[in-house]
């Protein structure tokens, strides 16, 4: 009776791991194919200054527009693809993609940036900077226009090399990135080694700077030590004028949030590019002024 019983729980718990390990395994698939169906987009969300209101550029943010009809984030699907390894054949199709619509740009004038997210994986393959370097090469980009923006915890992780690679990059016009700074464990003295043009505060840090005193205080305390390597802040999922106006007093450079906009397909981004700047371009409209 008693191995009946146990050998009952034993099997529940086989079966949820069973499927569970089946979901995985279906995900995976469904994740090779979506990269041959071309599933994959792109989202763009633009990057202000915080001083003139100028669109300085956009970030790229991934979605796969899934064969049941949704439209899925990376939080659903990113931690398989990274552990299954089909990560780095995304990472090379979001490195082309982005190569691809800053070529279409090339043409247009006007906003010319984007920043990339690049997976730990992606920089575990030791021709990670000659594929980065080679992509926007072929699409005759120059890399100037391009972010690569590592987390803190892959930033701290990153061999001598790797550290001298991306000065390279740097050198030759790439903007370096940490993403979600504020969350990993972050070596201050490391930072300084580091070839870094701009940090990105995670939004964890800033969510709550209109209503805690505590939360300002911190927040303050990281620009400051942002600025001290001479590097640009940049804040992000800024969701209302509060959070800005106070991020703006403390001199952070660069915002990103629904408040601005949210990522949007790049025809709705260029839209709402070239209304922007109408907006900017024609104080008159400003009631505020008071001429
Ligand atoms: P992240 O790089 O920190 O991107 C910022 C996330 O904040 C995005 O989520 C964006 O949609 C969201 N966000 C923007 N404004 C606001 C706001 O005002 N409020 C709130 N609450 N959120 C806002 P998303 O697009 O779901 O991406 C999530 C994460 O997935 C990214 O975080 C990044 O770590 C990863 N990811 C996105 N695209 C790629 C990619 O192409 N490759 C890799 N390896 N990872 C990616
Ligand atoms: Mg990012
Ligand atoms: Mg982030
Ligand atoms: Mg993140």
């Amino acid at each position: 009776e008693a191995k009946a019983r146990g050998g009952g729980q034993h099997c529940l718990f086989d079966d949820a791991l069973a499927r569970q390990y089946e979901r995985k395994i279906e995900t995976e698939r469904a994740l090779t194919e979506g990269l041959e169906r071309n599933e994959f987009s792109l989202a763009l969300q633009p990057q202000l200054s915080l001083r003139t209101g100028e669109i300085t550029g956009a970030e790229a943010l991934l979605r796969w527009n899934h064969p049941q009809g949704d439209v899925r984030k990376p939080s659903s699907f990113i931690a398989i693809a990274e552990g299954c390894g089909v990560i780095t054949d995304i990472g090379d199709w979001v490195l082309r993609e982005c190569a691809a619509i800053l070529a279409r740009w090339k043409e247009k004038g006007g906003v010319r940036r984007l920043a990339v997210n690049v997976s730990p994986r992606q920089l575990d393959r030791s021709d990670f900077f000659a594929r980065v370097r080679e992509t926007f090469e072929e699409a005759k980009v120059s890399l100037e226009f391009v972010e690569l923006e590592f987390t803190e915890t892959t930033a701290m992780r990153c061999t001598d090399e790797q550290i001298a690679e991306m000065r390279a990059l740097q050198a030759d016009g790439a903007t370096i990135a940490i993403d979600d700074f504020g969350t990993g464990y972050s070596n201050i003295a490391r930072l300084r080694t580091m070839p870094l043009d701009r940090v990105k505060l995670d939004p964890s840090l800033v969510a709550d700077i209109d209503r805690s005193e505590k939360a300002r205080n911190i927040v303050q305390s990281v620009v400051t030590l942002i600025d001290a390597v001479g590097a640009e802040i940049v804040a992000e999922a800024i969701e209302n004028s509060a959070q800005a106006d106070i991020l703006r007093t403390m001199g952070c450079q660069i915002v990103q949030g629904y408040v601005f906009a949210p990522p949007m397909d790049e025809t709705e981004f260029l839209d709402w590019v070239a209304n922007a700047e109408r907006e900017w371009v024609e104080p008159a409209n400003d009631v505020a002024s008071g001429s």
